[in-house]
């Protein structure tokens, strides 16, 4: 396992015969499982082969964090891409580089915080920010995402559809999503 988890420089995996990929496979499964098949960010439901395994603290900046469970999440192909969160740093200085949890993150930690707390809106389905009642840990992530982009905003409307779906058709969904072929 060892070998496996060999960070390249700026945090790549290093790939051995197939190992790396199955190593992410079972993390991709593992945190798609415990979000719900949501993304950890925007709360939307993950689409088959349209969702990645997610650095909060980019690997590109803070290559030891890398395999830290609490950086990693599953997010949508939206949230996750380049223009996006990307590799926007996250961390509040100063960093402490030897112990992940004893940071402070500019965003809405996705582990260490309660959403509900920080993101606030103008209506019941939660599709409009409530901007100046929100936290500024929400309106960075809000900036940081660009949730105030159309995008962001048809998300949050058919997230607002499947918000009451029964717990076992979402997890007829989840299961969907992480399928694999053996
Ligand atoms: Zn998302």
């Amino acid at each position: 396992m060892e070998n496996v988890l060999k960070p390249q420089q700026k945090g790549g995996w290093c790939d051995q015969k197939g190992k790396t990929k199955a190593l992410k496979n079972r993390i991709s499964a593992h945190t798609i499982i415990a979000q719900g098949g949501r993304c950890a960010y925007c709360e939307s439901m993950l689409l088959r082969g349209a969702h990645a395994i997610e650095h909060i603290a980019p690997k590109g900046i803070y290559g030891d964090f890398a395999f830290e469970p609490y950086n990693l999440v599953t997010a949508c192909s939206s949230c996750n891409s380049t223009t996006n969160k990307g590799e926007n740093d996250t961390l509040s200085p100063p960093v402490n580089k030897q112990d992940y949890n004893a940071n402070r993150f500019v965003i809405v930690h996705p582990y260490f915080d309660n959403p509900e707390e920080h993101f606030k809106y103008q209506d019941d389905n939660k599709t409009v920010f409530d901007e100046p009642n929100c936290s500024k840990e929400a309106l960075a992530t809000i900036k940081m995402l660009h949730w105030n982009e159309m995008w962001a905003f048809n998300q949050r409307v058919s997230t607002a559809r499947t918000r009451d779906l029964p717990a076992d058709v979402l997890a007829l969904v989840g299961e969907i999503v992480t399928y694999r072929q053996k």
